[in-house]
């Protein structure tokens, strides 16, 4: 990992690409925003070239435009994977996935062809990377995919005059019309966009015991100090209520209640993820 402030090697190679001769030395956080905007936009041009100006996106036909076809298949290793090819690409798609981590799992695939040049046959690899930092191309092609599926500009304007009160209804409802997974929803309006100030996060509910892994978690602006135990159970303190509310869920299907959480209050939504998984969403009251 990197420290903040600081530029991995993908970055630096994207800076690059998008930048030319940039000065890493200036301020690290607005070259980043930078290449994000110049990445994006690179995004945004490929979609509508493809004509998708409205959700959900047909990530199929973004899929083409990348020189890339699909292929559902069973897969036992991974849920998808990206295979460069004579023409292209080969995105193999595990065909047990649901309809919408399957479209997250494509876009995620086209995401990791920007680290490729398209105009050699077969398309070459570009960017090279050195173990660990695979992950930090594999986090740059989820941000691609958020963006592939849930464009800024189509799904901010959606958010602001629709949806502009986080609850896990709307969220719900977004999922519908975008066809895509809570997980990148959530990523998008609190972490990438910040149109919510809420935390929301996902959690698998096990006897007496509530399971929140760190990267299920996003947390609003207003929430940075909030730490969400990665181990609840009634007895943790400052967070039994909270707790107690979602191992409920397992037999109410829905909560909506007010809870202490360490002492303040918060007003809180859980809905039941079948089979045994709970998502929850915080806001302060
Ligand atoms: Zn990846």
């Amino acid at each position: 990992m990197y420290q903040k402030g600081e530029l991995g090697s993908a970055f630096k190679w994207l800076g690059k690409k998008y930048l030319g001769n940039y000065s890493l030395d200036v301020d690290a956080e607005a070259t980043k925003r930078e290449i994000r905007k110049r990445l994006f936009s690179e995004v945004n041009e490929i979609l509508s070239t493809a004509a998708q100006t409205s959700l959900p996106v047909d990530v199929v036909a973004v899929a083409r435009l990348r020189k890339a076809e699909v292929k559902l298949l069973k897969l036992s290793s991974c849920k998808s994977l990206l295979l460069p090819r004579n023409g292209g690409f080969m995105i193999k798609v595990d065909s047990d996935l649901p309809l919408f981590k399957e479209r997250v799992a494509i876009a995620h695939e086209l995401g990791h062809t920007f680290f490729y040049d398209l105009s050699l046959d077969p398309p070459q690899r570009v960017y090279s990377y050195k173990g660990s930092k695979y992950w930090e191309e594999h986090g740059f092609a989820f941000e691609i995919a958020r963006e592939i599926l849930l464009p800024t500009a189509i799904f901010e304007k959606l958010v602001r005059s629709s949806y502009q009160h986080a609850s896990l209804r709307a969220l719900r409802e977004l999922s519908k019309k975008c066809e895509v997974s809570y997980d990148i929803l959530r990523l998008k309006l609190v972490n990438d966009l910040k149109l919510w100030d809420c935390v929301i996060f996902r959690s698998e509910v096990k006897g007496e015991e509530v399971r929140t892994k760190r990267r299920d978690i996003s947390k609003g602006q207003s929430y940075r100090n909030l730490r969400i135990p990665q181990l609840m159970c009634s007895e943790t303190k400052g967070f039994g209520e909270l707790c107690n509310a979602i191992l409920s869920v397992m037999e109410k299907k829905t909560v909506e209640n007010d809870v202490l959480v360490q002492k303040e209050k918060y007003g809180l939504q859980v809905a039941l993820l079948p089979p045994s998984s709970a998502l929850t969403l915080l806001q302060k009251a």
